[in-house]
């Protein structure tokens, strides 16, 4: 079975470049929100196998839902997924629970071997 794929990103065209991305591959996506709230509500209902997580975002910004998420689930596995690649924000991520890092732009490989690594760990 496919594994479940929450995307989180206030872009609507970023979210449907990532989901055609893995078209045809392991991954099906479960849910796309456009804000960390959502994110946050909508976790336990859709319990994805990972989520993939902007950075900038109206409201609460990715860092902080995916500390929101991994408060309330440490088991959840989290990407981030952002153009902003400084290593105070890598680190950020990483001190938070992320399990990985994509820097955009980015390529289908990279994403399908980001998404399997952590999947794999
Ligand atoms: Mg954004």
């Amino acid at each position: 079975m496919g594994k479940r794929i929450m995307i989180v990103d206030d872009s609507r065209a970023q979210a449907f470049q990532v989901k055609g991305l893995l078209e045809d591959t392991d991954y099906e996506v479960a849910a796309c929100c456009q804000t960390g709230e959502e994110a946050l509500a909508e976790y336990s209902v859709i319990q994805p196998d990972l989520i993939t997580m902007d950075i900038i975002m109206p409201g609460m910004d990715g860092l902080e839902t995916a500390q929101a998420i991994l408060e309330g689930h440490p088991e959840a596995k989290i990407v981030m997924i952002s153009s902003l690649d400084y290593e105070d924000t890598r680190k950020e991520a990483s001190d938070i629970g992320a399990k990985a890092f994509l820097n955009k732009p980015f390529t289908r490989d990279d994403l399908i071997s980001t998404l399997d690594r952590v999947m794999n760990e």
